[in-house]
């Protein structure tokens, strides 16, 4: 079921239509003020979408040649380079802490199999 959003310029407000059938048309208006002076805007989901599909893009096979997992390092710059393209939802912290995941201690007893 499609749900169309729009924003009213007067009242800042968003109102949701859900459209029960796709022949079916709406007039849009807001329903806070009853303007019909509303833009239509993407939804939450297609903005959930276009995240995705921002990351698929990012593991795309081709971005990731010259990439040994085996070997932290490489697993680090990658990380670190999704982390500046995801930029603010990761938040600033990210490459602390992912510098700080990628360090093991040293005292870290380590077997080899
Ligand atoms: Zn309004």
């Amino acid at each position: 079921m499609p749900i169309y959003e729009y924003y009213c310029d007067r009242c800042k407000k968003v109102s949701s239509f859900l459209l029960l059938r796709a022949t079916e048309e709406i007039e849009p208006c807001c329903k806070s003020c009853n303007t019909k002076d509303v833009r239509r805007i993407l939804s939450r989901v297609s903005i959930l979408k276009s995240e995705e599909s921002r990351m698929e893009s990012l593991l795309d096979p081709s971005k990731l040649s010259g990439l040994d997992e085996n070997d932290p390092r490489s697993m680090e710059k990658l990380m670190k380079r999704m982390g500046r393209e995801m930029g603010d939802e990761l938040g600033e912290g990210f490459e602390q802490e992912m510098e700080e995941a990628m360090s093991e201690p040293e005292s870290t007893p380590q077997e080899d199999l």
